[in-house]
């Protein structure tokens, strides 16, 4: 396992849209312990491939409640909407005002090759989101209501469970 690097905002592969993995490979099973340690090193609650510079669809989330690994996720149904703040481990220090769908089920391979589904709210509907829109080349500045905001040492501690 390894600490991949992180590519910020302005790199442009952050805006290319990344490939369906057709099979879990062994070479995709490292990716997947690469991009973990590199979202728990961050303390980030989510990471999409293309934030390590691999244009495939895999993201990994933990929005505590233990690890998540979707490949080829489809979001199938969204439901509802929530307002709130939202980081990103592309865009250090910085956060903003995003709403979002407050209950998505989204539909995905797992690192075994087995289909499954899940329903996420809350927190997990919006990092669901957040990590899909990174495999098409969205930002969630893209949508943010208002502006960008520094966020300072202190806030940062609190906000880091919520950089995606
Ligand atoms: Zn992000």
């Amino acid at each position: 396992m390894a600490t991949r690097n992180i590519r910020y905002d302005g790199d442009p592969i952050l805006r290319k849209i990344s490939k369906a993995v057709p099979a879990v490979t062994p070479r995709i099973r490292v990716l997947i312990e690469d991009m973990l340690e590199t979202m728990y090193g961050a303390n980030g609650v989510g990471l999409a491939a293309p934030q390590v510079g691999i244009l495939k669809r895999i993201v990994v989330i933990d929005v505590g409640e233990g690890p998540i690994v979707m490949i080829n996720p489809k979001i199938t149904r969204t439901e509802g909407e929530q307002t709130g703040d939202e980081g990103c481990l592309s865009l250090p220090g910085k956060a903003g005002t995003v709403t979002r769908p407050n209950e998505v089920t989204v539909q995905f391979m797992g690192e075994d090759g087995e289909y499954y589904e899940l329903e996420g709210t809350e927190l997990l509907a919006r990092a669901i989101c957040h990590e899909c829109d990174h495999l098409d080349g969205k930002i969630y500045k893209d949508f943010v209501e208002g502006e960008l905001r520094d966020v300072t040492a202190e806030d940062e501690e609190e906000e880091e469970e919520e950089q995606a």
